[in-house]
């Protein structure tokens, strides 16, 4: 059980000095008790009592770091069974195999894939996180190599034997791959590498009762961090695995499972179509981990626009600052358009905008990360506050013209808003994004016959 904020007040020394960052000691606690601090940030504590409050406060399934430097990869951490009790922390890194056993053109095509198929949305990178090398001796060491230097990012997953995992771990330095992994038939070995190497290490069951039984036994021997592979035969046991193990982990505080999970969805089918399915399916539950038997851009983005929803928290909502976004260096004669700080409705917007090559003066109002409709009804992108925005934002300053595009969806508010705003005419956008260049084109065409004119 984790302890309360009251019961860590006790083990902190009470000086109220903020040197962790809080204001008194009492706020740090709460915070720690919450999971949201670390209790390490206080430098007066005892450091068996850091360990003590760690270890009660520490999420029920631990959090393994993959990666280093500026890639690091938190997997697990999970607290919920259900994203609506809380959130997910830790989105799963998705990525396919390479083999030592493949061609040369097909390793280069695959190392290819991961340079090629990365995206952006809403501001954020979207990319596969995770590669699993298998191969023996010194071919996994030199094809780890290769890696290192032309995918830096990429964390890795080592398969092989124990000399050339041990020499791949050598040639990662700080940047932490996954062993892959101990099995009975190579318990002693693996974890007393892991041991050595201070490597993560996934633990192999060919059942749940065998994974648990084997997850105590690296649990006794020290390691912390593991990776869970249960093995499972068929999509439905796989399923039911990846349930009982994060529910006995939650629930139960049951310490062998209270790990991240590994999972290989190309081992319950030759489809790739169906293949994606599965591996959306376990992105939302519960895997930490996404191997995939090849990349393939339609389905990978699809994969990481899943995840992105899923694992986004769903009490904070994506939004931008409040602001004037200038798109295509615009002048005082640049058309003006208004929408709310909703972050999927900003990047789509700017991204039309963007794409029409039309210089234009974005005002974005904070209308609490809702979108336009939303924001109308709950009377934060009336007439009212978009006129008092407008008034205040600066924009009058500068364009010459006073003609403002409001979201299609918002026509009804136009007499009013007209009314607000006397200097100003009101102009009906699109209703989607994807109908802006032609309405943009049109308006800009008119703003450069009144700059000629003036
Ligand atoms: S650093 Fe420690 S002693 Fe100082 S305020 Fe924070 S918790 Fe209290």
């Amino acid at each position: 059980m984790g302890l309360t904020g009251i019961q860590i007040l006790g083990k902190l020394p009470k000086k109220n000095c903020k040197e962790c960052g809080y204001p008194t000691c009492m706020a740090f606690a709460m915070k720690v008790a919450a999971g949201q601090a670390e209790i390490s940030a206080c430098p007066y504590v005892d450091p068996k009592v850091v360990e003590e409050i760690a270890e009660a406060t520490a999420p029920p399934i631990r959090t393994v770091k993959l990666g280093g430097g500026d890639y690091v990869y938190p997997i697990g951490g999970e607290i919920v069974l259900f994203r609506h009790e809380k959130r997910f922390e830790n989105p799963p890194p998705l990525g396919t195999f390479i083999k030592d056993s493949m061609s040369r053109e097909e390793i280069d095509r695959r190392i290819g894939l991961y340079k090629r198929l990365q995206w952006e949305r809403v501001g954020v990178k979207l990319y596969p996180e995770v590669l699993y090398v298998e191969g023996k001796g010194s071919n996994l060491i030199d094809l780890v190599k290769r890696i290192r230097e032309e995918l830096p990012w990429v964390a890795l997953v080592l398969s092989g034997d124990r000399a050339g995992i041990e020499g791949a771990i050598k040639v990662c330095g700080d940047f932490k791959p996954l062993i892959y992994g101990a099995k009975a038939e190579n318990f002693e070995e693996m974890t007393s590498l892991a041991l050595d190497t201070g490597t993560p290490l996934t633990i192999i069951g060919s059942s749940l009762d065998e994974l648990s039984q084997l997850a105590e036994r690296a649990i006794q021997k020290g390691l912390k961090d593991l990776v869970l592979d249960s093995c499972a035969q068929s999509l439905r046991e796989l399923f039911e695995d990846l349930v009982i193990i994060r529910r006995s982990a939650i629930r139960k505080r049951y310490k062998p499972f209270g790990f991240p999970v590994i999972t290989f969805p190309y081992r319950y089918t030759d489809s790739y179509l169906l293949e994606s399915s599965i591996a959306g399916l376990l992105i939302a539950k519960y895997a930490s981990l996404v191997i995939l038997s090849d990349l393939r851009g339609d389905a990978l983005f699809n994969l990481l626009v899943e995840r992105m929803n899923i694992f986004t928290d769903p009490q904070k909502p994506l939004m931008v600052e409040e602001g004037i976004y200038p798109i295509n260096n615009p002048d005082e004669y640049s058309p003006v358009l208004i929408t709310c700080n909703f972050a999927l409705t900003y990047f789509i917007v700017r991204g039309e905008v963007e794409g029409s090559r039309i210089p234009a003066w974005l005002l974005i109002k904070n209308t609490d990360g809702l979108s336009v409709l939303t924001a109308w009804a709950a009377g934060k992108f009336g007439a009212d506050s978009i006129a008092e925005f407008v008034k205040r934002c600066g924009i009058e300053q500068k364009v010459k013209h006073r003609k403002l595009e409001i979201p299609g969806y918002l026509a009804g508010i136009k007499g009013e808003l007209e009314e607000e705003l006397p200097d100003w005419e009101i102009l009906v956008g699109p209703r989607e994004a994807s109908g802006l260049p032609a309405l943009l084109k049109k308006l800009y065409a008119e703003l450069q016959e009144m700059k000629k004119a003036s």
